[in-house]
């Protein structure tokens, strides 16, 4: 969360800086500020949206070519101008922004309280910019020396970027946690959090590593541990295209998220899923196969929308693979001393590749031993980096918040996976393997299919914008499906909605239902068909409303529910790319007629750097 953007060169840094930071609310939108450099430095910053700050800066008329910016999701202090980043030291001197939470902050905001320091805000931040100037003051040390020394007292996680006025064109970065990179021109260097607000300018980046820091002028930067041992890093070439990162004429970024998965889907089996040969290659785990193909136990951790995945993963592979798995939360996993060990795979999955919680995991499950495999989508990412092995999902830039197409397509990686260990375990024949492989081939064009659904979910979703309830039922494969669609409501329409095993709805939560209870069942023509039929049947009872998302042919359940949704048939193990689709476009219609922010909804961000 939080992201930053910082330029030096010759272009305008605010333009840069701005352009950047919007590409970067994603990561959060409490409030947006800029430093820039020209002789002093000069800060703007206040709540609210990007868009706030560029009013002000149009009419501050401060213009330079060297600067930083901040848009923040706020852990320590509220959304307000005062914490708004970037943060002083006591004399002015400088500006930091910062991404992450340092966790002793209050230790040394007493320590330093003492010893004179006056704080505007509450944040955390600032008293990292207030520890660097005591450093500097009374250890007599340069101001490169102070910000080494400040990184090594501080615990938590950062990404931080500096200008000083005493030190000229000139920009200090350095991480620990929370992810930057370098994106490198001719004449010019840009700062960011993720690639999106450099790409237009340059495909070249250097991503910075934990315990790095670099120092960045105009011709060039110098990367170094904090502890000042000079490193020489590899240039990396990015592919990542500008249309990927546009709107291209959709109202929202989700909803061309949404209509993307038939392209993302295929995109991400492309030379991976062999229908001719019935065969899957999966080239970013190899080397690790055989280890794969032997372990144990398979552990999932991951958090939000990647966890939904994972639960989805877990029928396939126990199913198709005969593989024991437990899913996690990876915030969890880490506090329980968990049991793991070199006969363990875990498996992380993560969009952003940066979720803070799923790298300790990982963290902790590589001290123990076991082998890490990582499914992301951002190339480059950290968890990508940190990794044993991985497969990439192939998605493509997911901005709305709420995630729709990285799902599909991490549940496509897991499909694949299990096919493919079903295969190497030997306890899928090559019958089932074809059928699977044949189904998995046709998905792109059922997704497309779903798509021509809209008009009639748009009108269930008018009827039922403001139920103040939702209950998402489903069962077997479908039931993380269920956990899913009532994920994307709450976040996106701010109802509150409960997904469930459909079966666990008379332990509890059919109490809830009466004449107003919207009840969305995903009810699939499988080994689950009778039951499910019996679930609807009791909510029909209590008079609850029943939405089914179902086949075409399902006519028991076509007469049972008051409204329908109809899927294309498929291999059972696969129904959760396609039931999906509808309730991510259920919620997306929910929160337009709502006139909630599709994209940028209320307290939520997306790429979650901090735990
Ligand atoms: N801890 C800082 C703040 O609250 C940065 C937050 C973040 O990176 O999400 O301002």
């Amino acid at each position: 969360m939080c992201g930053i953007v910082g330029y030096i060169g010759f272009r305008d840094a605010s333009d840069v800086i701005i352009k950047g930071l919007k590409r970067l609310e994603y990561r959060g939108y409490d409030s947006a500020g800029i430093a820039i450099l020209n002789g002093d430095v000069k800060v703007r910053k206040g709540k609210g949206k990007v868009i706030n700050l560029e009013n002000m800066l149009i009419e501050s008329g401060i213009k330079g070519n060297v600067g930083i910016g901040h848009t923040r999701w706020a852990t320590h202090g509220e959304p307000n101008d005062v914490n708004a980043h970037p943060h002083w030291d006591g004399k002015h001197n400088f500006a930091l922004v910062h991404n992450g939470i340092i966790e002793n902050y209050d230790a040394l905001k007493k320590e330093l309280t003492k010893k004179g320091h006056i704080f505007d805000g509450e944040t955390d931040t600032e008293v990292l910019a207030h520890l660097i100037e005591e450093i500097e003051l009374v250890g007599k040390v340069d101001f490169e020396t102070a910000v080494q020394m400040a990184l090594k007292q501080v615990d938590g996680t950062y990404g931080i970027a500096i200008v000083n006025k005493h030190e000229k064109d000139k920009i200090i970065v350095a991480r620990k946690g929370s992810p930057l990179l370098l994106g490198i021109g001719e004449d010019e260097v840009f700062i960011a959090s993720d690639a999106s607000p450099i790409i237009e300018y340059t495909n070249k980046v250097v991503y910075l590593d934990d315990d790095e820091m670099a120092i960045i002028s105009r011709d060039g930067y110098q990367v170094k541990t904090i502890s000042n041992i000079e490193l020489t890093k590899e240039v990396h070439e990015l592919e990542m295209s500008i249309e990927q990162i546009e709107k291209g004429g959709y109202p929202h970024f989700m909803l061309k998220e949404i209509h993307e998965q038939s392209v993302t889907i295929a995109d991400c089996m492309r030379g991976r899923l062999l229908p001719d040969q019935n065969k899957i290659v999966l080239g970013g785990i190899e080397r690790v196969l055989d280890r794969l193909t032997n372990a144990k136990r398979l552990i999932i951790a991951a958090c939000g929308t990647s966890w939904h995945a994972g639960l989805v993963g877990e029928y396939l592979f126990e199913y198709i693979s005969k593989l024991p798995v437990e899913v996690e939360y990876a915030s969890e996993f880490r506090y329980r001393d968990p049991l793991i060990g070199p006969e363990d795979v875990m498996l992380v999955i993560s969009q952003s590749g940066e979720t803070a919680d799923t790298l300790a995991a990982i963290r902790e499950a590589r001290k123990r031993g076991a082998l890490v495999i990582g499914i992301c989508n951002v190339v480059g990412s950290t968890i990508a980096r940190e990794t044993d092995a991985g497969i990439y999902t192939h998605a493509g830039p997911e901005i709305g918040v709420a995630s729709t197409k990285a799902f599909t397509a991490q549940v496509t990686v897991l499909s694949m996976m299990a096919i493919l260990l079903g295969q190497r375990r030997k306890v899928l024949s090559e019958t089932d393997a074809a059928a699977m492989i044949k189904a998995l081939h046709e998905i792109p064009g059922k997704v497309a299919e779903i798509m021509e659904k809209k008009e009639e979910i748009d009108q269930i979703s008018r009827l039922f914008a403001y139920a103040p309830n939702f209950l998402y039922l489903g069962r077997s494969y479908n039931f993380p499906v269920a956990l899913e669609g009532a994920l994307k409501l709450k976040e996106i329409s701010y109802i509150h909605a409960e997904g469930y095993p459909a079966a666990e709805m008379k332990h509890g939560p059919i109490a809830l239902i009466d004449e107003y209870m919207p009840v969305v069942v995903i009810a699939v023509t499988d080994h689950t068909n009778e039951k499910i039929i019996s679930n609807i049947e009791e909510v029909r009872a209590r008079k609850g409303r029943i939405i089914a998302i179902t086949t075409e042919n399902n006519h028991d359940v076509r007469n049972l529910a008051e409204y329908c949704i109809t899927i294309p048939e498929t291999h059972d193990v696969l129904t959760p790319l396609l039931t999906v689709i509808p309730l991510q476009i259920l919620s997306y219609q929910i929160a337009v007629y709502r006139k909630c922010n599709v994209d940028q909804p209320r307290n939520l961000a997306k790429s979650v750097t901090v735990e």
